[in-house]
């Protein structure tokens, strides 16, 4: 029985889909349904002194979906939208993720409904520093362990950090992943999530016989984390980027865009758009164009049943959460022939991949070295690749399907082995 309070569209399209996954691959009932609820929601309110002098009161959630395989991992977001219902399908999908990647961690996602634009440093620090109080014995290294998210970065993780670290009397990098290197974050970490895309799109290519070189093309839209460190991963393979986007415009050049120039103009313009290196195109035609692999990378929903069926790349590698809409999922699985997709759970799982070396790291006091992170991150992203296509090719099944398939089997067995306590 679904609890009112969870109750929003994003939360109920998820349980849509862990039923039919679940219910096709014949899951344990009583799994399925367990998986459909968190087990744990805490709201909290979280006074901040603005500095105008008055207390505003902010609302804050930590939803702890399954910490069965380990803590419960997932970011912490500052959002207008936050709301319990989709922080708790955050949380499912997290589980999800954490659970197909092999990762010793659960499923937990947090946020506060507040517009981060339009808070001063100091109001933001506050912020962070009272919500970290309100949940302080609820997260920690063997509990839960937050990281970025939208409207959250790194210096965001190192206030939490600082704040759980004071209030226990001593320091505690591991409450937290995404932090500075300073307060021992992890090398690669801020560059995991965009290189594991471009790795997995290139085991794609692999796998499809595409071999890669200078005639091969990607299109990306959203040159922001994600977008710029998978294009400046596929751009070192050979791989001409021919199109890229952010929120206000998009540019194409068939010869190539120049990726480390685009970069440079990005941090001087605070945009791509206007790049000189190519010629502007519109966002929406941009996702139709020809191309071997095409990376969503902004925001989700992007790819509806009629962009589904206007798509010419033959590799989709979904780097944001949740780009294709379930209608836009169904074209899709009926044009498998010609669109080979990576879900985003796997395909966006490099920064919890990394987030969880830099979990370890922080608990054994042993740091690496960055080649050491990419050689250790690229092997798991190519051992789940091959996992999810054996599932595919043996079950007959789309990819997204054979990647929630191996996951809900790894999350089962483990929840079935502990069993019900008490
Ligand atoms: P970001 O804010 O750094 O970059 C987002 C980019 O998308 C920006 O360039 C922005 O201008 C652009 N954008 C926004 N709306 C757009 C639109 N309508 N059309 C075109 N471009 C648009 O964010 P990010 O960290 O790169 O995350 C991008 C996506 O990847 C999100 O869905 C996020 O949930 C997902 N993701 C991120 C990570 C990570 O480690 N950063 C991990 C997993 C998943």
């Amino acid at each position: 029985m679904t609890c009112k309070e969870w109750d929003d569209p994003l939360y109920h399209n998820t349980c849509r889909l862990f039923k039919n996954v679940g219910e096709a691959m014949n899951l344990d009932p009583n799994v399925l349904n367990r998986l459909l609820q968190p087990e744990r929601a805490i709201i909290v309110s979280v006074p901040v002194r603005m500095d105008d002098g008055r207390v505003e009161t902010f609302h804050g959630y930590r939803v702890q979906h399954n910490n069965t395989r380990g803590p419960f991992k997932g970011g912490l977001r500052y959002a207008m939208d936050v709301n319990l219902g989709e922080v708790t399908a955050l949380s499912m999908l997290m589980s999800i993720k954490c659970a197909l990647m092999g990762l010793p961690l659960g499923g937990g996602k947090g946020g506060v409904r507040v517009d981060p634009t339009k808070l001063s440093r100091g109001e933001k620090q506050r912020l962070t520093r009272r919500f970290t109080v309100e949940i302080v014995n609820d997260i920690g290294p063997d509990i839960d362990v937050p990281a970025p998210d939208m409207g959250t970065n790194e210096e965001v993780m190192s206030w939490i950090m600082d704040t759980y670290s004071q209030m226990k009397g001593h320091a505690t990098p591991s409450v937290v992943t995404g932090k500075p290197v300073s307060v021992g974050g992890s090398l690669g970490r801020k560059q995991a999530t965009g290189r594991g895309v471009a790795h997995a799109a290139m085991e794609a290519a692999c796998h499809l016989g595409i071999e890669i070189d200078e005639n091969k093309t990607a299109v990306i839209q959203g040159f922001g984390n994600v977008g710029v460190y998978a294009a400046r991963k596929l751009a070192e393979s050979g791989v001409k980027v021919i199109a890229a986007s952010d929120v206000y415009g998009a540019v194409f050049n068939s010869q190539g865009l120049d990726v480390v120039a685009m970069e440079k103009r990005l941090g001087e313009h605070g945009t791509i758009k206007g790049f000189e290196g190519g010629e502007p195109i519109d966002g929406q035609e941009m996702l139709t164009l020809e191309c071997d692999i095409l990376i969503p990378a902004a925001i989700s929903g992007v790819i509806d049943e009629g962009m589904a069926g206007k798509l010419k790349c033959r590799i989709l590698a979904e780097g944001a959460n949740g780009p294709v809409t379930s209608a836009g999922n169904d074209v899709l699985c009926q044009r498998q022939d010609e669109v080979f997709v990576l879900p985003d759970i796997y395909a966006n799982a490099g920064g919890v991949t990394v987030s969880y070396f830099e979990w370890v790291q922080g608990l054994q006091n042993f740091f690496w070295s960055a080649e050491q992170v990419n050689q250790q991150l690229y092997t798991v992203m190519s051992k789940i690749f091959r996992e999810v296509v054996s599932v595919h090719e043996e079950e007959k099944v789309d990819m997204r399907t054979a990647a929630m398939r191996l996951a809900f089997r790894r999350l089962s067995e483990a929840m079935l082995r502990r069993g019900l306590f008490p």
